[in-house]
């Protein structure tokens, strides 16, 4: 029970109805408990009591929350003993304001006093009449006080505190009752309702409202609420229940939606944040979607930072890769400037370098040739290493042959000496070239041309030939062919034209040391080799004999009486006699047979693999040959020759000195016997 006077009050006032519900209900017991205004939602809410009886705005606003339902409602007993189930509100001021007739009028005004804010009588109900009128109590007024007791606001308004009040309809008529005012003192505004509830018996302003209900909780069983329901509306005006509750007892339950719909007007009670979308009811209501909202939101908010992130950080990486890129572009073109430069520098020093080679290597050639004295080997030498210099394929050297006034191939390079022949000088090109002593370039070869490059699986004409003459101060040495298959640049047939002028001067030293040669082992009388060399050949021969065991024979011979013809005939023709003789020793020892002048008239000749017999045979052909000599007119006396004859075997010698010393002894004895004769060495001694 909302214990609106305290609990004394409602105790006195309310526990009889209790108690008579006790009575009446035999298997229940009622218990009253009164509550403050601010005890209600408590204990409603925590479902600790059954029943509850409040003013009717708490009673909507226990319904709206938690589901609370009437089972009745008071009966007010009225002035004469009426049953009174609605009440209002009374807007009221003094009779003798003749500024204030309407509610309207109550615009204007400066105070207004009212019993309690939450008063559904004392306030509410007013203060929704004066909505109507477009009047908000709490800010067009400049005061609006409220005064708690109903009698308190009209005396206020009465002694003229304020301009106009209002309280709970039955006050006035009470209070004039009660002689505590004069009710014609006041004039009471807005009375048109009044007019219309013809059994209303008090003055009123505003629309009723249905008094007090008797309500169930949600959790109250159907059956008890009904037992009460029908307790209730038995209740007599004149039971003691009814009288100490200053009641005329209960009647059906009235319908509370005029007090909802004031509340919902005015936003107060349940409907304070009507309209008003509060946090707690978005959440309750929404909290589904303020969550998914709330992720999607945190993603939305998320994705932008990440995708703000990833694009500073595309713009840094794209700002770094441009710089990068014109670094490249300009590291590239600096590239390509330089490697210009290098290209250039490069040709020019591969340029050099290609001619520093030829000079390095035609260098190579010079000293190459000076270290063979050998004419042969030399131009061999000399010919590989143009071919390979000039990059050509074939090539050959052609001697020319004063004596038979020939050409004669001598050494070659890629190509067969069966190719080359020996040609007449003006008979063909090489020939040419030797008699002009000028180079030749062929650049056109004849289909069928005699020289080929052999490639191994095909043979190939060259597409170019080069004609060089070698030359010295006097005469035509020869001349060198190059035969290629990609052609001759002009510098390197001055290169080349260089390198032929050079192995010119080498190959005429290389003749000039040949020769020299050739004298120092020469006889220069008769043109026999000289001692000096008959010795070295002996030395070699009896060694080369000694260990292959070949035999050798040794011929030593002596020109009977020399001293006689010189003396005779005179020094001079002694020579012609000697060159004579020489002639024919040579003309008659085969080809084999080595043949020297031993000295003065002193001949000697080696036979290798001769026996002794063979020695002994050509040597007495020899000695016939001479006999026979005619040589008037420079000699008019017979020429004759005696010979000692020897053999390594036969003579079982060991040793040059041994085979020289046996051929001496059988001269000596050849001379001894009668000269003209050949006589034999033995082993033993001379025969
Ligand atoms: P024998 O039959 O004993 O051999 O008598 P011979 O006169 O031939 O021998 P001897 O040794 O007495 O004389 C050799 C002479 O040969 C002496 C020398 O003047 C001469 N004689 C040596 N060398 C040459 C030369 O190169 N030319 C010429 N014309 N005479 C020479
Ligand atoms: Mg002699
Ligand atoms: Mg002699």
């Amino acid at each position: 029970m909302l214990a609106k006077r305290g609990v004394n009050q409602a105790l006195t006032q309310w526990k009889p109805t209790a108690d008579y519900l006790t009575e009446k209900i035999p298997h229940a017991t009622f218990e009253l408990i009164p509550l403050g205004f601010d005890e209600v939602t408590p204990k409603v809410s925590a479902g600790e009591i059954d029943f509850l009886i409040t003013n009717p705005s708490m009673y909507v606003e226990m319904e709206t929350l938690f589901g609370v339902s009437r089972l009745a409602t008071l009966k007010n007993l009225g002035p004469d003993g009426r049953a009174l189930t609605v009440f209002g509100g009374v807007i009221f001021t003094k009779a003798n304001r003749s500024d204030i007739h309407t509610i309207a009028d109550l615009k204007k005004i400066n105070a207004f006093m009212a019993v309690k804010e939450n008063s559904l009588g004392g306030f509410q109900v007013a203060w929704h009449e004066l909505t109507k009128y477009g009047i908000d109590p709490y800010t067009d007024f400049k005061r609006l006080i409220f005064r708690s007791k109903h009698d308190s606001v009209v005396l206020a308004v009465g002694r003229g505190d304020v301009d106009a009040g209002t309280v709970r309809t039955d006050t006035l008529e009470r209070m004039h009752a009660e002689g505590k005012i004069n009710i014609d003192d006041f004039k009471v505004i807005g009375s048109g309702y009044g007019e219309k509830i013809q059994e209303f018996p008090y003055k009123v302003s505003t629309v009723l409202m249905p008094e007090w209900p008797f309500a169930k909780l949600d959790h109250t069983p159907d059956k008890i609420s009904q037992e009460v329901t029908v307790a209730l509306l038995e209740m007599q005006p004149d039971s003691y229940a009814a009288k100490f509750g200053k009641n005329a007892g209960w009647t059906v339950p009235l319908n509370y939606q005029p007090v909802r719909s004031l509340m919902q007007d005015l936003r107060i009670g349940p409907f304070r944040d009507f309209g008003k979308p509060s946090l707690k009811r978005l959440m309750t209501e929404y909290w589904r979607w303020i969550t998914g909202f709330t992720v999607f939101l945190t993603f939305l908010i998320w994705l932008l930072s990440y995708i703000i992130k990833i694009n500073r950080r595309i713009s840094a990486s794209e700002k770094k890769l441009t710089v990068e890129v014109n670094e490249r572009i300009s590291a590239e073109k600096q590239l390509a400037e330089r490697g210009e430069a290098l290209r250039a520098e490069v040709i020019r020093n591969t340029a050099s370098l290609q001619h520093l080679e030829k000079i390095r290597k035609f260098h190579e050639l010079t000293s190459l040739l000076i270290t063979t004295l050998n004419p042969k080997a030399l131009l061999q030498k000399a010919l590989d290493r143009v071919v390979e210099l000039s990059e050509c394929q074939i090539g050959g050297i052609f001697l020319y042959d004063e004596k038979s006034q020939q050409v004669r191939p001598y050494v070659f390079h890629g190509v067969s000496a069966k190719s080359m022949s020996a040609v007449g000088l003006g008979e063909s090109l090489p020939a040419q070239v030797i008699a002009d002593r000028k180079p030749r370039h062929i650049r056109t070869l004849p289909n069928e041309c005699a020289l080929t490059v052999d490639f191994g699986l095909w043979k190939s004409c060259p597409k170019e030939l080069l004609m060089l003459p070698m030359l010295s101060k006097e005469s035509a040495l020869g001349m060198i062919t190059l035969g290629s298959i990609n052609g001759f640049a002009q510098e390197d047939i001055e290169v080349l034209s260089h390198m032929a002028d050079q192995i010119s001067i080498m190959l005429e030293n290389a003749l000039a040391n040949e020769e020299m040669e050739r004298l120092s082992t020469i006889d220069s009388l008769t043109g026999l080799y000289n001692r000096r060399q008959l010795n070295e050949f002996l030395d070699r021969e009896v060694k080369k004999a000694l260990r292959h065991h070949h035999n050798i024979g040794l011929l030593v011979m002596d020109v009977d009486h020399f001293k006689k013809i010189n003396d005779d005939f005179g020094h001079p023709e002694g020579d012609v006699v000697l060159v004579a003789v020489a002639e024919a020793l040579r003309e008659t020892a085969r080809e084999i047979d080595i043949l020297g002048r031993f000295g003065g008239e002193e001949f000697v000749a080696i036979l290798p693999s001769t026996d002794l017999a063979g020695a002994k045979a050509l040597g007495e052909k020899m000695r016939d040959a001479i006999a026979n000599l005619d040589l008037s007119p420079h000699c008019t006396r017979p020429v004759t020759i005696s010979i000692g004859v020897t053999a390594l075997w036969e003579a079982n010698a060991k040793s040059v000195q041994q085979l020289v010393k046996q051929a001496d002894q059988a001269l000596y004895t050849a001379k001894a016997t009668g000269r003209n004769r050949c006589c034999v060495a033995a082993s033993d001694g001379v025969q």
